[in-house]
C-alpha cells in the first residue's frame, strides 16, 4: 500500500459519500476536520494535514469507519470531498 506521506507531501482526508451511512462516528474522533450536516452526514475538511496530531486522529477515523468510507490520500488528489 502506498504511503500517503511519501513524495506527495502531507495527506488529506477524503470521504466516499456513497459508502457513508451518516452515523457520524468519525466527527466524534476528529471534530477539527469533520463536522456533520443537518442529516448527520460528514462534511470533511479538504486541506492537507500538516499537523501530526491531526494526521493521527484522521488515521484513527479512517481505521474505525465501519463503512470504509474515509481514506487518507495524497494532498493533490482532488477526488471526493
Ligand atoms: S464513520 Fe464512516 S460511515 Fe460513519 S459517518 Fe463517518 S464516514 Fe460515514
Amino acid at each position: 500500500m502506498r504511503d500517503p506521506n511519501a513524495a506527495d507531501g502531507p495527506p488529506r482526508l477524503r470521504l466516499n459519500p456513497i459508502l457513508c451511512d451518516g452515523v457520524g462516528y468519525c466527527a466524534e474522533i476528529v471534530p477539527e476536520l469533520i463536522r456533520l450536516d443537518d442529516w448527520g452526514y460528514p462534511i470533511v475538511e479538504r486541506r492537507p494535514l500538516e499537523d501530526g496530531r491531526l494526521q493521527r486522529l484522521a488515521r484513527r477515523a479512517v481505521a474505525q469507519c465501519p463503512r470504509v468510507a474515509l481514506a487518507l490520500t495524497a494532498a493533490e488528489d482532488t477526488r471526493g470531498s
